[in-house]
């Protein structure tokens, strides 16, 4: 299968136009998929949907002017509406704090993700890895983005198609982002704060560190979610850090013997002064960190090493199929909520590249793709 890459650069208006006008089908599609379920899923309208986009979308304008504009590249290239292109932006912070609106009984549904970061002296070749399987539903179309802006880094990225800020990633200062989708009782859109895909774009923006992780930390979230990124500085040497974010704290986790993991619940919720929303029958986030976590210690205490290839094959991992690491659809749930893995990516922040699978990295063969 051949992989959708764009290649975009210029200014935020040039690259959104060029996401925009390249992946013009794929846009339709996904406003079709996401205005679809927050109707049936979220019991929000079209029209009160497209409500709260505005209201986001003046929030958009004023912290970070360059989102807003290539959001409105991204409409002009895509023939389509802004206000739709801002839902499909901030369908985070639309659906997930809705789930809580319409009453717990409603499972709240968040991204499914297994994320884990090996540091370059838990690795083969010394170079900082880190690998994530993005489970969430199989209908939605992903892309992924060559990004070489007139300032700052260059970027290659995963997103899905119309959503300008990409989820999972890196850049040319030897930046890596994953992320994980987190729900807590606190988690509210009217809080109308700097929307989670808004902050992905500044992290995988950042040219250090500190400045990535103040991209999380700074101000206050609409919706809680985790992050784990990485920067290698050179050959050998890096950090990794999770931060797990919540609408009014943050809360940070470093590697264990060099490796560290993370599914979609908090380590500690009471720090950070939330409530776990976690449904008795979705409890596929507490045996999926559990799994993971002992594969990579297997590994260390055996004084094993993290490659590319191992870590190929610890995101196909399927113990406790379907709700595996390499996650296929669950029978017992409806169609709409029926998650897999639709995207597996374990990326080298020092060779500036990643392997990746659209589809189950288990019926797949991994392609590379570089910055
Ligand atoms: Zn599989």
């Amino acid at each position: 299968m051949r992989l959708p890459v764009l290649r975009l650069k210029g200014s935020p208006s040039e690259i959104g136009y060029g996401h925009g006008k390249q992946a013009q089908d794929k846009i339709q599609r996904n406003l079709e998929v996401y205005f679809r379920r927050f109707k049936n899923e979220t019991k929000l309208s079209r029209d009160e949907a497209l409500r709260r986009a505005e209201k986001y979308l003046q929030v958009i304008r004023l912290v970070s002017p360059a989102y807003a504009r290539a959001m409105e590249g991204v409409a002009l290239g895509s023939k389509t509406r802004l206000l739709e292109i801002t839902a499909l932006n901030v369908r985070y912070e639309l659906m997930y704090s809705q789930f809580a609106k319409i009453g717990l009984k409603q499972v709240p549904r968040v991204d499914g993700c297994t994320a884990f970061g090996a540091m370059p002296k838990a690795t083969v070749n010394r170079h900082l890895l880190m690998a994530q399987n993005w489970d969430w539903i199989p209908q939605v179309e992903g892309v992924f983005l060559k990004i070489r802006p007139t300032t700052g880094p260059d970027v290659l990225c995963f997103t899905e198609a119309g959503v300008v800020g990409g989820k999972i990633g890196l850049n040319s200062a030897g930046i890596g982002l994953l992320i994980n989708g987190l729900i807590s009782n606190k988690d509210d859109w009217e809080r109308l704060k700097k929307p989670f895909h808004v902050r992905c774009s500044e992290i995988l923006g950042s040219k250090t560190l500190s400045q990535a992780i103040s991209r999380i930390t700074r101000g206050e979230r609409s919706c809680s979610a985790n992050f784990l990124i990485g920067q290698q500085t050179g050959l050998g040497a890096g950090k990794i850090v999770d931060i797990e974010s919540a609408p009014e704290a943050t809360g940070a986790f470093s590697p264990e013997d060099g490796v560290l993991a993370h599914t979609n619940h908090f380590l500690n919720p009471e720090q950070l002064g939330v409530k776990q929303v976690l449904d008795e029958e979705r409890r596929s986030t507490l045996h999926r960190f559990a799994r993971i976590t002992q594969l990579l210690q297997q590994r260390r205490s055996g004084n094993g090493k993290v490659s590319m290839t191992k870590a190929e094959q610890l995101l196909r991992d399927h113990d406790g199929k379907p709700e595996s690491v390499c996650r296929h659809e669950n029978p017992s749930f409806s169609t709409d909520e029926r998650y897999r893995t639709v995207v597996s990516v374990v990326m080298d922040l020092y060779a500036g590249q990643l392997q990746t699978t659209l589809g189950s990295p288990c019926e797949e063969e991994y392609q590379t793709l570089r910055l």
